[in-house]
């Protein structure tokens, strides 16, 4: 039996990772449950699956929680704040931590379920995009088990070969396939005009508002571009791009004979999310069987990097890394806030994150301190261009 904590259980990474738990409790049992403020949903989450530990953000929110978990008769020890998500994380009484919080509020809790040695089922791949080095040192020194969950670097990580999923010399490039988003063929013209509502209607799957709206500048593809570097070793230049709107093919690897394996499903993240969790077993995930006559045509092609200037900005980072990563990953979540907030356009989007790119900070990201200070920087100077309106 393997027990299990969910970071982040009532989004939509927590929604599938549950749905595959409720199918298999004859292997799974819940350890832990946190959300930051959803705590309805939360309380159905408890009362169903009836964790030891459940977190929230704040005191306030612990009592109410606390409260009405009692009265359902539930045993649940419930705890808040950052520290208790970090706490829960690395407990002993559970064995796999799956890593679903959105953002670099993500990052601490995820590093220290690597550093208790957890098998970790990597959904935040922002905990990777700002500290890769740290994170995979840690998962090394630790004993850790890191098993990709977005479903590009899962796609990826079952066609590398199995007794060794890191890049080597076989290994010619892997190919990070992209659906292109909402707007993929949209007039560029009209662009600036876009509505939260709109940039989150995504035409293949369905996820938080945040990663859609990473998913309609391409910025999601950059920042698993950077994922892929740290989790396979990948040098930048062996990291290709290619847009495939089906989204069946969820990526592939590129060998030096030629050969190109390529990973394909029904876009559904319990696939990745059961693979991670029974890996190297095989589970029924609740995914419909692919069928490929009624898909018909699958289509790919190259992105267009003046459509999407975020996937490029991306590049850059990685290119010149150290802090970069964190630089642009932090620039981008306050842009994308104040674009769902309506406080700024879709379009100004690449605009804040390169200004703040290139006049942020340079270091070697060498401590947690010295990434976190990055990360800190770039929010100010992102929330400065936007409160100024300097981007429009
Ligand atoms: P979501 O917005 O649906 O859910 C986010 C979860 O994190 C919620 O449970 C929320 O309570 C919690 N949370 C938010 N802010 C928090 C904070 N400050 N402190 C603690 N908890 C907080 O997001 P999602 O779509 O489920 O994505 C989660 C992660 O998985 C992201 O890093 C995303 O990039 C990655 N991911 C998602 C998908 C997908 O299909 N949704 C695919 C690949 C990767
Ligand atoms: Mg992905």
């Amino acid at each position: 039996m393997r027990r299990i904590t969910v970071l982040g259980a009532t989004g939509s990474i927590g929604d599938s990772t549950l749905d595959v738990v409720r199918r298999h409790p004859d292997r799974y049992a819940v350890h832990a449950l946190t959300a930051h403020r959803q705590l309805d949903k939360l309380a159905e989450r408890c009362i169903e699956f009836r964790p030891a530990r459940a977190v929230v953000a704040t005191a306030e929110a612990a009592a109410t929680l606390r409260t009405r978990l009692a009265a359902a008769g539930l045993a649940t020890e419930v705890l808040h704040g950052e520290a208790a998500l970090a706490q829960v994380a690395a407990d002993a009484d559970a064995d796999t931590v799956m890593a679903a919080i959105v953002g670099a509020a993500g990052l601490r809790p995820t590093l220290a379920a690597a550093c208790a040695g957890k098998r970790v089922l990597l959904a935040n791949k922002e905990a990777l995009v700002m500290s890769g080095a740290i994170f995979m040192d840690a998962v090394r020194e630790h004993g850790a088990t890191l098993l990709p969950i977005d479903s590009e670097h899962n796609a990826i990580f079952q066609c590398l070969p199995a007794d060794d999923p890191r890049y080597r010399a076989g290994v010619a490039r892997v190919v990070l396939t992209a659906s292109g988003g909402p707007f993929r063929t949209r007039d560029p013209a009209t662009l600036h005009d876009i509505s939260p509502d709109e940039a989150c209607a995504h035409p293949n799957w369905v996820m938080g508002r945040k990663i859609s709206v990473d998913s309609a500048t391409m910025m999601n593809k950059g920042l698993e571009v950077i994922e892929a570097h740290w989790l396979f070793g990948a040098p930048v230049d062996r990291i290709q791009v290619l847009i495939h709107p089906q989204s069946i093919v969820h990526s592939m690897v590129a060998y030096a004979d030629g050969t190109v394996l390529a990973q394909l499903g029904n876009p559904d993240m319990r696939t990745p999310i059961a693979y991670g969790l029974a890996y190297p077993e095989r589970i029924d995930a609740g995914v419909s069987p692919l069928d490929l006559a009624a898909a018909g045509a699958l289509s790919f092609e190259a992105p267009d990097l003046q459509r999407f200037p975020c996937l490029g900005l991306a590049f850059d980072a990685l290119r010149e890394g150290g802090v970069a990563p964190a630089v642009l990953n932090a620039a981008n979540e306050v842009a994308v806030d104040g674009f769902l907030r309506g406080v700024i356009r879709f379009t100004d989007i690449a605009g804040i994150v390169a200004r703040v790119l290139d006049s942020g900070p340079r270091e070697a990201a060498d401590t947690l301190d010295t990434v976190l200070a990055a990360d800190a920087a770039a929010r100010q100077s992102a929330a400065a261009l936007i409160g100024a309106g300097a981007s429009h």
